[in-house]
């Protein structure tokens, strides 16, 4: 028969059990979410969950193509959301571009952000891919010009590739002005010829 003291005893003991392996669980995460860290960048997080895309959303830069003889670009593109705090910190890099990819009027594809980080780009739908058309295609600007032929086509192309890639329907496609009080991409895109062409080359 154990005695009173034992009884009182076994519980305590009981208790301690449990803490210890939480200590040890927590002090092995922290050990390993280091090692994720060192090998992965501090954004490692996103490197395990990657972003599954629930949509795809097109804006404008609302820039000209060039400024001060400088071609809107990735790089420069990079440049000015560095002075709006969006960068997310990869390896040796941080990524201030808020989009995924660009497209130049030549239709030059260019990459922003990797697929796999968060965008910063529209708010509250940051889960979805960005993708920027340089030019400023809004109504606001004298002489506006929809934008090139080549870069329609590659936006339809890229626009196919994607939602393929993500198993995304149609119905996820975004212009930036359908989720926010913008005019971003601009009336200019001619975007019901671009969701036809995109549909009959890719379904949906
Ligand atoms: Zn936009």
């Amino acid at each position: 028969m154990p005695t009173a003291r034992h009884r009182k005893t076994q519980p305590s003991g009981a208790r301690l059990r449990p803490v210890s392996a939480v200590l040890v669980l927590a002090a092995t995460a922290t050990v390993l979410a280091g090692g994720l860290s060192v090998r992965l960048g501090p954004a490692w997080y996103y490197r395990l969950l990657p972003l599954c895309p629930r949509g795809i959303v097109v804006h404008h830069s609302a820039t000209p193509t060039y400024v001060e003889g400088r071609r809107v670009d990735a790089a420069f593109l990079d440049e000015v959301h560095a002075s709006q705090g969006w960068g997310i910190r990869h390896g040796d890099r941080v990524y201030h571009i808020g989009y995924h990819y660009i497209i130049l009027p030549d239709g030059t594809v260019e990459v922003g952000r990797p697929e796999w980080m968060p965008g910063a780009h529209t708010v509250g739908h940051n889960n979805c891919l960005g993708i920027c058309l340089v030019g400023d295609f809004s109504q606001r600007v004298d002489g506006t010009a929809p934008p090139t032929q080549a870069q329609i086509d590659a936006l339809v192309a890229l626009l196919c590739q994607q939602l393929k890639k993500h198993s995304l329907p149609l119905a996820r496609l975004y212009r930036h002005g359908d989720l926010g009080a913008t005019e971003c991409p601009g009336a200019g895109v001619p975007w019901e010829r671009i969701v036809a062409r995109v549909k009959a080359r890719c379904g949906g």
